[in-house]
């Protein structure tokens, strides 16, 4: 008998197995899809803007990178994944300038921290967010980022006009007028208060 009541509690635990697990599959028939199919779906995958895959220089519409050499990113970075060398350039004034050289950058070593983000003074860096990143060897994980060709730099804004001398020689004469206008109007001012300072002392004696 108990072999019989043992054979319907098992059967009846298995037939509640069963549903429940048919319910999950049921429930998900009818959910969305969360998996990618990659890379089959390579051109329409979307990754997060936030994701961080590679660092590299921001570019304007001209090919320029806003980079100015200073090694803040390079002295910030915990790794030593920044290696920066400059040159000296001549300026058509005759100065010299320091210019970025080389900006390479280990992709191998970098933990993504941001810091060399944070701290550019230029705000010149950036993390795409381009994750197909694997190759075959390590050496391939260094890279240059000033890879573009070299673009002359913004012309310098015109410097601002000097001022006409004879315009300059009146608005100083008006300025003197003023301020010895001024001062004549305080020292009558304090005159007449001495005056009348002395006719209130003076009638106070003529009283008692
Ligand atoms: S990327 Fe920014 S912090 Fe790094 S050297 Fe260039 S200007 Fe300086
Ligand atoms: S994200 Fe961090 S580890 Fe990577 S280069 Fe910048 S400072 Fe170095």
């Amino acid at each position: 008998m108990s072999s019989v009541k043992e054979y319907f509690s098992g059967f009846g635990k298995g037939l509640k197995s069963l549903v429940t697990g048919m319910s999950v599959t049921g429930k998900e028939l009818v959910t969305p899809k969360v998996t990618e199919q990659y890379p089959e779906n390579r051109s329409t995958l979307k990754i997060a803007d936030r994701f961080r895959a590679e660092l590299t220089l921001k570019y304007d519409a001209e090919g320029r990178h806003k980079c100015i050499a200073c090694g803040i990113c390079q002295m910030n970075c915990p790794n030593g994944t920044i290696q920066l060398t400059t040159k000296m350039v001549d300026l058509p004034d005759g100065k010299k300038k320091r210019k970025l050289d080389k900006y390479m950058y280990d992709l191998g070593s970098c933990t993504f921290c941001m810091l060399c983000v944070e701290t550019c003074p230029q705000d010149a860096l950036e993390f795409s967010n381009d994750f197909e990143q694997a190759v075959f060897t390590r050496d391939k994980l260094v890279k240059q980022l000033n890879y573009r060709p070299e673009v002359a730099d913004a012309p310098a804004p015109a410097p601002k006009p000097a001022m006409d001398p004879e315009q300059l020689a009146k608005i100083k004469a008006e300025a003197l007028a003023k301020a010895a206008k001024i001062k004549a109007e305080k020292e009558a001012a304090a005159k007449a208060a001495a005056a009348g300072a002395d006719n209130a002392s003076g009638n106070d004696t003529e009283n008692k």
